[in-house]
């Protein structure tokens, strides 16, 4: 599978990496657009949000668990936002879900 994600999660491609469990590999984005700025991807290959089943609710549960662990660890306790982009008008530019997690400043709403 030529996917961007799953050779970052193989270690084909070196990231920034943060936390990994059996369900979940976490990495700081290569372009942050805040202090703190990580992705959260979960291992097995979901192209999108929009492919999701409902055997996935237990890994989108752990999803949001972790980020609330790792933004402990990174000492954002004013908050943080926690963001999917969903395909072509959501915003997507690599398909294989992931949620990033954005913190250590004031964000603005709404996005563009
Ligand atoms: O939501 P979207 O698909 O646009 O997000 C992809 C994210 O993956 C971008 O924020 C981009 O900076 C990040 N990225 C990365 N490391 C790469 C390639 C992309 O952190 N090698």
């Amino acid at each position: 599978m030529d996917c961007l994600f799953c050779k970052i999660i193989s270690g084909e491609i070196p990231s920034d990496k943060i936390y990994e469990d059996d369900l979940v590999y976490a990495f700081r984005d290569i372009d942050p657009q805040a202090p703190t700025h990580f992705l959260i991807v979960p291992k097995e290959h979901i192209a999108s949000a929009d492919e999701l089943e409902e055997r996935h609710k237990e890994l989108v549960g752990h999803v949001f668990l972790i980020a609330k662990k790792i933004c402990a660890e990174e000492g954002l306790t004013k908050g943080y936002r926690i963001v999917n982009n969903c395909k072509e008008d959501g915003g997507q530019s690599v398909d294989h879900l992931h949620f990033h997690v954005l913190g250590g400043r004031s964000l603005k709403w709404p996005p563009g």
